[in-house]
């Protein structure tokens, strides 16, 4: 798929809508000005990438809307190194921000059909991330600590077990609440048994389904 002036203009554009709804972090921007949004959608579609919104990618699964991809990302405070855990892989398009952040990428998916898809996409656009099928909401104990864990599926509580897999320092993103709508919730682990906890606003996830999710 081709990257050309066209869409290189519409993301520019989605940018500054980004930078007008509240996004500040600079450097979040510009790895979301550098990723193409466009190569993670279903090919048919690539005109619709650069619409502020959530999208189909099959599954019954969305690649998330870019303001809500800008926001996790900013709450994460990603810095080149850190080894972060994305669970709910689906398009990869977090995942590709993460990488392009320098990030060391760590991401689990559920559904086998998505998982395949995106990590061949992934590793064709040359974004590194270690992509793993399985139940994320359990997190990934094998390979923590992390210094960030973003949720990119509606948890209905909090898996206790995801803050015990945070570094000293990290920070785990998860949208909790209901089917319908979710508080985002940002855990900061301070020290070894000390978590706080903050809310950053209303959001709405396909469910994060598992052990520590919802049944499907
Ligand atoms: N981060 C994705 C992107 O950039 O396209 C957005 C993914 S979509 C909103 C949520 C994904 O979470 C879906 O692909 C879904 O299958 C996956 N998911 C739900 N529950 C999961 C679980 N327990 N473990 C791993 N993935 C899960």
């Amino acid at each position: 798929m081709e990257d050309g002036y066209k869409y290189k203009g519409r993301r520019k554009r989605l940018i500054d809508l980004l930078r007008e709804k509240g996004i500040r972090d600079q450097k979040v921007l510009e790895a979301m000005m550098a990723v193409p949004r466009h190569f993670f959608f279903p090919r048919d579609f690539a005109d619709e990438a650069y619409e502020d919104k959530a999208f189909p990618i099959g599954e019954g699964q969305t690649i998330s809307q870019p303001y809500t991809v800008a926001f996790q990302t900013e709450l994460l405070q990603v810095k080149p190194g850190d080894r972060i855990l994305e669970i709910g892989t689906g398009s990869g398009y977090q995942a590709a921000i993460l990488s392009r952040l320098g990030a060391e990428v760590h991401t689990i998916e559920r559904i086998e059909s998505l998982f395949r898809k995106t990590t061949s996409l992934l590793q064709d656009l040359g974004y590194p991330a270690a992509c793993y099928l399985g139940d994320g909401s359990k997190g990934l104990p094998a390979k923590s600590p992390f210094k960030g864990i973003v949720v990119t599926a509606g948890a209905g509580a909090l898996a206790e077990g995801l803050k015990e897999q945070l570094a000293v320092g990290g920070r785990l993103v998860i949208p909790v609440g209901d089917r319908h709508i979710q508080k985002m919730v940002l855990i900061e682990r301070l020290v070894e048994n000390n978590y706080q906890r903050s809310e950053h606003g209303d959001f709405r996830f396909v469910p994060l389904v598992g052990k520590h999710g919802w049944s499907s």
